[in-house]
């Protein structure tokens, strides 16, 4: 059972949908299915412009990063994901200023105000909505309505890569919102979508920058359903098999069935003693501090076939991080907390009683 925050299990009807004959990307058929996606994905995002990029999510951060810093860039680091946006800056020696944090710890609104009014060079901020290092959520919604009333043309890019399909995501004050293929998608690696507000866009067009993630001749083609070079044919076919999954299930019962997921996960590891580590959690994944961090994911795997992940960097060994994106069984949920359960017995930790499965349907069927 793979419950790792990315890559995701790829669904049986999504896998069915990628295993027809490879078609010619140039041609009218792939256009109607690039189409339809593109509509798809239009409506999830509910902003005025996306884009389907062949690359990884960090491709998508790149071409961000490249097409909309022209002065500075304001880089929020509370994770592994979060730094990657300045290594990013660094790469292409754009000039950037870094608002760093313990992996727990969200970003201060006051911290991004004060950093943007005493520089005025800056023109873009590169955040992330969950930052997956530690699982935690940024406050974007606010962080962003605070930075455009500051100043309207600072761009606000937000790596949604762990948020998009998870929840609802306000983009009123969201310039650029990227996603990939592996995670809420549930699809192979090898994907990266960027939805694009109309500013973003004008932004894009006034200056096209780059080759291979030049933005602007991407505008210019999928507008006309089709792609600057050979597009990722097999995943957007999937793509928009997801999506209308996605859209037959309903956007908004997706999100809750999610967020419960995450509601009775949580309220089931805190009471059989764990701390969930972020002070803020997304509902992407629950994230526990544990020093035996270790030796739950070997047992959860070897013995009860729960594969989930730990930390990197310093919190190597020291946390683990289940996942709660795409469609996830409530039966897998609910096992993957009770073999936890388990394993803290076999561990000598905490005797077993059936706490984790009782306080998992307690939360998720009867609400409590
Ligand atoms: C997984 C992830 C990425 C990186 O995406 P790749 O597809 O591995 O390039 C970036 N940001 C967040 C928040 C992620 O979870």
């Amino acid at each position: 059972m793979l419950l790792t925050p990315g890559p995701t299990p790829v669904p049986e009807f999504a896998r069915k949908a990628m295993s027809d004959i490879t078609i010619h990307h140039r041609t009218k058929e792939f256009e109607a299915i690039f189409e339809k996606t593109r509509n798809l994905l239009l409506e999830l995002y509910d902003m005025p412009e996306v884009l389907m990029l062949a690359s990884s999510g960090t491709g998508a951060m790149e071409a961000c990063v490249t097409n909309l810093t022209r002065k500075k860039a304001l880089t929020i680091n509370s994770g592994k994901f979060g730094e990657r946006f300045g290594k990013i800056c660094k790469a292409f020696n754009i000039d950037y200023v870094e608002l760093k944090n313990e992996w727990d710890t969200p970003v201060s609104v006051e911290d991004i105000k004060n950093t943007i009014k005493n520089d005025s060079n800056i023109d873009a901020i590169f955040i992330q909505v969950c930052e997956s290092a530690g699982g935690l959520r940024h406050n974007i919604e606010q962080i962003a309505s605070v930075v455009k009333k500051l100043n309207p043309e600072i761009m606000v890019v937000a790596d949604g890569i762990t948020a998009l399909g998870v929840e609802k995501i306000d983009t009123t004050n969201i310039d650029a919102l990227i996603t990939g293929s592996q995670k809420a998608f549930m699809l192979p690696p090898g994907l990266a979508m960027i939805g694009l507000s109309a500013k973003a866009v004008t932004k894009i067009e006034e200056k096209p920058t780059g080759y291979y993630f030049n933005l602007a001749s991407e505008i210019k083609n999928q507008k006309k359903n089709t792609t600057a070079y050979t597009a990722a044919t097999t995943l957007i076919i999937g793509l928009g098999a997801i999506l209308e999954k996605f859209k037959d299930i309903g956007f908004g019962n997706l999100y809750k069935q999610t967020a419960l997921r995450a509601k009775a996960t949580q309220e089931a590891l805190k009471a059989i003693g764990f701390k969930i580590y972020p002070k803020n959690p997304a509902n992407a994944m629950t994230t526990v501090y544990t020093e035996q961090s270790n030796e739950i994911r070997k047992i959860l795997k070897n013995r009860y076939n729960v594969d989930i992940a730990g930390g990197q960097d310093h919190l190597a060994g020291k946390i683990f991080r289940i996942n709660h994106m795409g469609l996830i069984e409530d039966f897998e949920a609910a096992w993957a907390v009770n073999a936890t359960e388990l394993v803290l017995d076999e561990l000598g930790i905490r005797t077993f009683d059936g706490t984790a499965n009782r306080v998992f349907a307690q939360t998720f069927y009867k609400g409590n």
